[in-house]
């Protein structure tokens, strides 16, 4: 028996040699060492032999197993290492392939708004934001659009409640800056706004507004032009013409609506300017006497001009873009050409 059991651990260590793989090693540990492997068919044998005989056979099987265990063991953790070093070989990066990792980048609608905020700061003015959520109040009444007014229609606001609604400009700003500051103020407002629109090329029911607020003292309709002149010039170039043409909003006056000499034809009159040769860009306007008593200012001792400006058409304009749903539609072919 002591030859049996010397016979099985040659014939294990010779066949541990010659296992490549995990599986192999765990078949030939059951064949060996399992319930039912060589092992134990001759350990059953034992209660043939003479009591004395017994220990030393005892010994000697459980020596014989415990080293065949640590072999198999040790055998399991070198086939673990050689299947991870040829892991990490199969996976080795090649840093000398051309890459084709794709870097994400602004949004055009954000490289737009980057750029007239980075105008406006070099002018001296203040970024600041205020709620999408707003009050009747300020979206309205302290804009001076009373509660009859053709521009409070039900049919272009989101009302949430008959106080609360989705603002549908970033001009409620205007008068939530006045009442928490001291003037002279000079800000820009940008932001999300929201009208009840069908969505179309040229309309969506949320899109973006840049608005400007400048208010102190002596400030003429010529502070307003010149800012406005130099925005233009700054953003489109130094070769665009500016017209100003008088408009009417409820929360200035005088009103004008600004245009630039049309980007596509310089002027000669195309498409995209309906064959006038201008762009329109902006409305503004001095500041109403009303929304500064609103904001609790004096109107003879404080003036001020707004402007404001929908991202959305800028950046239309600027990049020749002819859908507003483009925008929205976070379709990489379009954002990939920013
Ligand atoms: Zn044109």
């Amino acid at each position: 028996m002591k030859q049996e059991l010397i016979n099985l651990q040659e014939e294990a260590l010779r066949a541990l040699e010659r296992v490549g793989n995990l599986e192999e090693l765990n078949d030939l540990k059951i064949k060996f060492l399992g319930k039912k492997g060589k092992l134990t068919v001759i350990l059953r044998g034992m209660a043939d032999l003479k009591p004395e005989e017994r220990p030393a056979i005892g010994k000697l099987a459980n020596e014989i197993k415990e080293m065949l265990e640590e072999k198999f063991s040790r055998k399991s953790l070198e086939l673990k290492e050689a299947l991870k070093q040829e892991r990490l070989m199969r996976e080795t990066i090649d840093v000398t392939i051309p890459s084709k990792v794709a870097l994400g980048h602004k949004h055009p609608l954000t490289l737009v708004l980057d750029e007239i905020k980075e105008i406006f700061m070099g002018l001296g003015y203040e970024i600041v934001e205020g709620p999408e959520i707003e009050l009747d109040y300020y979206n309205f009444e302290a804009l001076n659009i009373p509660k009859d007014h053709p521009a409070r229609d039900m049919q272009d606001t989101f009302y949430i409640t008959e106080d609360i609604l989705l603002r549908t400009h970033t001009s409620p700003v205007q008068v939530r800056t006045m009442e928490n500051r001291k003037p002279p103020i000079k800000v820009i407002v940008p932001g999300r706004v929201y009208r009840s629109d069908e969505v179309d090329a040229t309309h969506s029911p949320v899109f973006h507004q840049v608005e400007g607020l400048l208010v102190g003292k002596n400030v003429t309709m010529a502070d307003l032009k010149g800012t406005l002149i130099t925005f233009a010039k700054l953003f489109y170039g130094e070769e665009r013409m500016v017209r100003f043409r008088p408009s009417y909003f409820p929360f200035t006056e005088p009103s004008a609506e600004m245009d630039i000499s049309c980007i596509a034809c310089n002027g000669k009159g195309c498409r995209v300017c309906s064959y006038t040769g201008w762009l329109e860009i902006l409305g503004c306007g001095m500041v109403h006497p009303n929304v500064l008593k609103n904001a609790g200012y004096d109107p003879e001792e404080l003036t001020g001009f707004a402007f404001g400006m929908g991202i959305e058409r800028i950046a239309m304009l600027k990049y020749e873009i002819n859908d507003m749903r483009l925008f929205f539609e976070n379709d990489l072919r379009f954002l990939e050409q920013f």
